[in-house]
Parts: structure tokens; sequence; C-alpha cells
């Protein structure tokens, strides 16, 4: 019989080197799976807790996603970070 856990595809943002990413597929991807960023970066899906998510710091978001999704959903671009 199955349990079924139902996951919000919009909330994967999947994290490599403390970027996360919006993937290209939006579905839900199964273990071991070859993940295309927006951005083109590519990874493997693993899945983890939600709490270790922090475990080396805040994950900050791709700005190059950012910039992608954002124009592509008619969204104005970011302002300009200052650091
Ligand atoms: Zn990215």
């Amino acid at each position: 019989m199955s349990a079924v856990i139902h996951i919000d595809p919009e909330a994967i943002h999947p994290v490599i080197d403390g970027l996360w990413h919006r993937t290209r597929s939006g579905g839900i991807p199964e273990p071991g799976e070859p993940l295309l960023m927006l951005c083109g970066t590519q990874g493997v899906a693993v899945f983890d807790v939600l709490a270790k998510r922090r475990e080396r710091g805040v994950p900050h978001q791709c700005p190059r996603c950012e910039a992608i999704y954002r124009r592509q959903h008619g969204i104005a671009p970011s302002p300009v970070r200052r650091s």
C-alpha cells in the first residue's frame, strides 16, 4: 500500500555549494536523478530533512537563477546589491 508524501514542486530549491537554485524540470525528482538548474548548473538529486539546510550556513539564492526566473515571470529585476 502506498503512503504518499505530497511535495510542492515550487518549493524544491536544490542547494549546491551554498547557493539555492531553481530547477528547469519543475517536477519532483527521484533520488540520484540528474538535475539541471535554470542557470545551467547541474547536480544529482539528494533528499534530506529541512533542519539540515542551514548546517553549513544559510544558502543564498543563485543570482543567475533569480534573474532568469524574474524575466520568465515578468517580475522586475532585483535591485543591485551593494556589499
Ligand atoms: Zn542557479
